[in-house]
């Protein structure tokens, strides 16, 4: 039984991150950074420095595009 929960588990946890580490804007992957919602939308730097005139009206927090939460550029 635990062998198989800690399969299962490892097996989501790289769907995961792979998931995660691509950019739902420009669709790029394997990111070293990105600013990510708790909806689990993913932007690059690339695409948050192009969009956030759209997204932030404050800079110091950007609206989610899929969720419309709000997130702070230093909590990360
Ligand atoms: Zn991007
Ligand atoms: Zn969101």
């Amino acid at each position: 039984m635990p062998r198989t929960s800690k399969r299962i588990s490892s097996y989501k946890q790289k769907k995961l991150k792979a998931q995660e580490s691509s950019c739902h804007c420009c669709g790029k992957g394997d990111l070293p950074f990105a600013w990510r919602c708790r909806c689990g939308f993913t932007i690059c730097q690339e695409c948050m420095d192009e969009n956030v005139w759209g997204m932030s009206c404050n800079g110091i927090t950007w609206e989610c595009p899929d969720c419309s939460a709000q997130n702070g550029f230093g909590n990360q």
